[in-house]
């Protein structure tokens, strides 16, 4: 009897005792309160707490934050951080934010890593992907001036399609391509072999690729290198009629070179799901252009509870060994 007790007054103790993991966020309120209970569900015998609860002292102790499109000048108050887990798969404005004085933080940062969000994203890329091979773009316009014009058809093995990054998204979406018939190129950083998908990679081998594509999908992470990086040099060097997906982050692409190409006919249409600036500008271009397709960023949204159980398996394992999952290359920026 005693000696239960006993046990239970040193886990007690344990449980008390374990750091606070902080939560840190600018989402709307209730958004935030929800993900807190999700997670505060799935890691039971974890205290999570909202940055605005925490005071002075007990942000001084924490060794982990949650975080999910935070203010750096809030993150930059827990200074004895080891590990930042983020909710978003894309971090580059968080990367940005924290290493724009040329400084490199000193707490490992993660972003969230899930097979499902890989097959949504997939799924998205297959069916713009489609649209296009379908020459949807073609049909709607007709349908607007009640015009009756069939055009060629095309099998899948007929079109190439270009995947600018082969990595968590754009690997599952190339290998989905292929699956689906298409013939797929791919390009990254290192060289890669993915069974269905011709690989490229580096600068020299970039335009080899471009040349070949008639859809191009960016699944790129916008990074020092990527800034810009598809512009009217590069549109130029696609096949005459080529079009473009972006489904990775606006500042990739430069959308006045887009727009120019749009209309002087060299680029087909445009698939953009992701802006400079999001929500888009009501006064954009692009909203009205007929070249163009406009998404607010619903490629690929983060599975709520699919994403929590990530982040409390990640937790549960720096608990258990202290192994954090793979986390940003501060230099490269991704
Ligand atoms: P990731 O796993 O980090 O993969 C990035 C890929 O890009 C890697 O293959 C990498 O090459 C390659 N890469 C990076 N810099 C390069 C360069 N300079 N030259 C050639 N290749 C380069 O990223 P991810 O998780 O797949 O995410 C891809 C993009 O999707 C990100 O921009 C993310 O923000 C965005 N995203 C969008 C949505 C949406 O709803 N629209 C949702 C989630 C994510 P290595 O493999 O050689 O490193």
């Amino acid at each position: 009897m005693y000696r239960y007790g006993f046990e239970r007054i040193i886990l007690k103790r344990i449980v008390l005792t374990k750091p606070i993991i902080a939560f840190v966020s600018q989402l709307a309120k209730h958004e935030q309160v929800a993900w807190l209970q999700l997670l505060s569900a799935k890691l039971p015998n974890e205290s999570i707490k909202l940055d605005r609860e925490l005071s002075y002292e007990q942000k001084l102790q924490c060794e982990i934050a949650i975080v999910a499109n935070p203010d750096p000048e809030k993150l930059s108050q827990y200074s004895q951080l080891q590990w930042v887990q983020s909710l978003w798969a894309g971090v580059d404005v968080l990367v940005r934010q924290l290493t724009s004085n040329n400084q490199i933080p000193n707490f490992r940062l993660t972003r969230l890593v899930d097979p499902i969000l890989a097959q949504t994203m997939s799924e998205a890329v297959l069916t713009w992907v489609l649209y296009l091979h379908r020459d949807m773009p073609k049909y709607l316009q007709q349908q607007k001036v009640a015009h009756w014009q069939q055009h060629r058809y095309f099998l899948p093995q007929e079109r190439t399609v270009g995947v600018l990054g082969l990595g968590e998204l754009g690997k599952v979406s190339a290998i989905r391509l292929s699956d689906n018939g298409f013939k797929v190129l791919g390009w990254s950083q290192s060289p890669k072999t993915i069974d269905g998908v011709q690989c490229y990679s580096g600068n020299d081998e970039l335009i080899t690729m471009i040349k070949k594509c008639h859809f191009l999908v960016c699944l790129l992470p916008l990074t020092e290198t990527t800034n810009q990086l598809i512009n009217s040099d590069l549109i130029n060097q696609l096949p005459k009629g080529a079009s473009i997906i972006n489904f990775a982050r606006g500042g990739i692409i430069a959308g006045d070179d887009i727009v120019n190409s749009l209309d002087e006919g060299y680029l087909e249409h445009a698939i953009l799901d992701v802006f400079e600036q999001e929500p888009l500008d009501k006064k954009s271009l692009f909203w009205s252009h007929e070249k163009i397709t406009v998404l607010p960023h619903i490629s690929a949204s983060t599975h709520f509870e699919s994403a929590g159980n990530i982040v409390a398996n990640n937790i549960d394992s720096y608990r258990i060994n202290g192994q954090l999952p793979i986390s940003i290359d501060w230099r490269k920026g991704y």
